[in-house]
């Protein structure tokens, strides 16, 4: 046990939250994540079982991870996913459990889910208009989407967040709807600054829509909005209230104003890969260590010395910026 304890780097940043990603696969192609076609996948064989996952899992809660959110690709079409959602529920010093996805096969797999013990939910919808979401994602799948955000609603998950990309040139005409929305039917609207993460190297600096430009124009259409009082400092979303009471939003201001310097993350990869950061242009094997029997001791040591050797950021506003190998979908969002 003398390895348990806080995971730190060398810049004094305590890790509690693990990214995993159950799949890099996805029902539709979104174009700032991934290629229209061909997409290469990780081999089914590759990927990590439950039982792979569960035992990383509880080898970082020895090291002080408290969030787990699971991710991909789309984990929903990760088969028997509520049962990895009931065994990560039951692990006790889990304190905030909860998974992104795009909510297509929400419909039908909330119920499952939220009885496996899920209850924090973020769901992936850029617009409310049919016709630039299928631009966005090359699929015709809004209804499916919105009918999985009704079916969070009337089971009771809280929070329910919508994950926005924030596309300049794209999804100007849908912000203020989307708050709307989000003001009438109890969900907190984050905008997500395009990142340099997509797979056909589309990303440019001025095709980001920025936070400060959003704030603006929700405060002057919709209202005036003031910091949450119970905003965290440590998460990556800004977060706002509406002056009038009603609704939040939040901006990740990940282009604007990384949030390097209260990092608090590590990713585990579909394929079993440990990273210290999504722009990372190194990751650490943990699947061969997990299928070669390993001990936890040895795991333990490969997680620590994954986390020491975390640079102070990634460089996204230098001339220095190297995007990382692996895009968003196969690194886990
Ligand atoms: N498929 C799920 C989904 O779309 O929510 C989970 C995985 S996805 C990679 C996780 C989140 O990454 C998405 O909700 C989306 O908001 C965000 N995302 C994807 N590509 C992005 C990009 N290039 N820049 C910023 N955010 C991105
Ligand atoms: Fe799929 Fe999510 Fe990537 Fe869109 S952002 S292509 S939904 S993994």
């Amino acid at each position: 046990m003398a390895q348990d304890g806080p995971l730190l780097d060398t810049f004094g940043r305590s890790h509690d939250n693990l990214r995993v990603s159950v799949t890099d696969r996805c029902n539709i192609r979104c174009f700032y994540c991934m290629p229209e076609h061909p997409v290469e996948f990780v081999p089914r064989g590759e990927i990590l079982s439950f039982e792979e996952i569960e035992r990383f899992v509880r080898i970082s809660v020895r090291l002080g991870i408290r969030k787990v959110r699971v991710t991909g690709g789309e984990p929903l079409v990760r088969k028997g996913l509520p049962e990895l959602i009931r065994i990560l529920s039951a692990i006790n010093e889990i304190e905030d459990l909860s998974l992104t996805t795009n909510g297509i096969l929400l419909e039908d797999l909330a119920e499952p889910l939220y009885q496996a013990g899920l209850r924090r939910i973020n769901i992936h919808l850029d617009t409310l208009d049919r016709e630039r979401f299928r631009q966005i994602t090359r699929r015709d799948e809004l209804d499916r989407v919105l009918a999985g955000v009704e079916a969070c609603r009337r089971l009771g998950y809280s929070p329910i967040k919508i994950n926005v990309v924030a596309v300049k040139d794209l999804v100007e005409p849908d912000l203020v709807p989307l708050a709307r929305f989000g003001r009438e039917k109890g969900l907190e609207i984050r905008y997500i600054e395009f990142m340099p993460l997509d797979a056909q190297g589309l990303w440019q600096r001025d095709k980001v829509l920025f936070a400060g430009e959003i704030l603006e124009r929700l405060s002057r259409e919709i209202g005036p909005l003031r910091p949450a009082e119970d905003g965290d400092p440590l998460r990556p979303a800004a977060e706002y209230v509406f002056a009038d009471g009603i609704g939040r939003v939040g901006f990740i201001r990940s282009v604007s104003d990384p949030f390097c310097r209260n990092c608090n993350r590590i990713r585990l990869t579909a394929d079993g890969k440990l990273r210290y950061c999504l722009f990372a242009l190194e990751e650490t094997d943990v699947k061969g260590l997990l299928r070669s029997g390993a001990s936890d001791e040895e795991i333990i040591g490969v997680i620590r010395s994954t986390v020491r050797a975390k640079w102070e950021g990634h460089e996204i506003n230098t001339a220095r910026f190297v995007p990382p190998p692996r895009p968003m979908y196969a690194i886990g969002g």
